[in-house]
């Protein structure tokens, strides 16, 4: 839709010419949202394309993703023999309600910082165990763990003009196995709960990661696999049962119910020798 409160259009090419925030400003990525509902506290978008990040680079250590790279872009993306966890970029792709504009303009920096509870990016960044670089404003670069980032239903730690710059998916976090769940009540709909589980080849520990079902995400992390019983008493510890994200995706109730489910389908999946009973 056309945004008739926007005034300035401005196109850095280096965040630096950014020095001075005002509210008003925003950062413009892929537009997708941005130009979905009209934006009256919005009178200058800042245009980050132009600033022409790297979308992937690899290393030994690990994945930087930009946050200027497209949907399209990450899912065409092979990755390393190495890293078996990259097949979840297409599982949490595929997770994502898009038309085709949506897919191939969206960005996976503009999702994460939606900061909505059903962000596939949000999903596949924390269980995959990203440290976000964020650029503040006229201070150093700061680097936080994924799982921190987003606070709420579309609420995050970003401050005023802070610029989230990339996302790091450690090589160790891609070498393991895993497990993906996810349901929708419509077909290609958003997500009422998307979790993934990880356990290191050979090893005998657990992550597992709650989204789309609370309003943030929830990591849950074992040294050794847990029991079924162990898993469902961790759950109800951690998450109680108002803690679920009640929306016209799921009730609460379904969404809880979801979570216990599809954890103990992961647990059982990922369960191996020195699993306990
Ligand atoms: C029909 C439809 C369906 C949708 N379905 C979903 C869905 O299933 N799940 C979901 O999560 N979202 C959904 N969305 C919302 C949105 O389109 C996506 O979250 C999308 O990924 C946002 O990415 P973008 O690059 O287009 O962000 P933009 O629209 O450009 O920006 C989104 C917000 O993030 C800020 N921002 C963007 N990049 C940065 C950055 N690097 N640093 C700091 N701030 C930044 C912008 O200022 C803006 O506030 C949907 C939207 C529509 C219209």
């Amino acid at each position: 839709m056309n945004l008739n409160t926007i005034k300035e259009i401005i196109r850095p090419s280096s965040a630096d010419e950014i020095g001075q925030w005002r509210d008003g400003y925003a950062w413009l990525a892929g537009g997708t949202w941005l130009f979905s509902e009209p934006q009256f506290a919005t009178d200058t978008l800042i245009d980050l394309d132009q600033l022409n990040w790297p979308a992937l680079e690899a290393s030994p250590a690990g994945l930087d993703i930009a946050a200027t790279c497209r949907i399209a872009e990450l899912y065409q993306y092979a990755g390393s023999a190495d890293w078996p966890a990259m097949a979840l970029v297409r599982e949490c792709c595929d997770a994502f309600l898009a038309s085709f504009k949506i897919w191939n303009a969206s960005t996976i920096g503009g999702n994460i910082c939606m900061s909505l509870p059903a962000g596939p990016m949000i999903s596949l960044t924390v269980a995959l165990e990203a440290t976000y670089t964020l650029w503040p404003r006229n201070a150093p670069p700061r680097q936080v763990a994924g799982v921190d980032f987003v606070t709420g239903n579309h609420s995050n730690i970003l401050q005023p003009g802070e610029l989230l710059r990339s996302m790091h998916l450690p090589a160790a976090a891609l070498s393991k196995r895993h497990a993906f769940r996810h349901a929708s009540l419509t077909h290609l709909g958003r997500s009422a709960a998307l979790l993934i589980g990880t356990r290191t080849a050979n090893g005998d520990d657990f992550l597992l990661t709650i989204t789309a079902a609370t309003p943030r995400p929830i990591q849950l992390r074992f040294e050794h696999m847990p029991s079924a019983v162990e898993l469902r008493r961790a759950i109800a510890e951690r998450i109680p049962a108002d803690g679920y994200f009640h929306d016209v995706h799921g009730s609460a109730a379904y969404k809880q119910h979801l979570t216990y489910h599809f954890a103990e389908e992961i647990r059982s999946e990922l369960a191996g020798p020195g699993a306990h009973a």
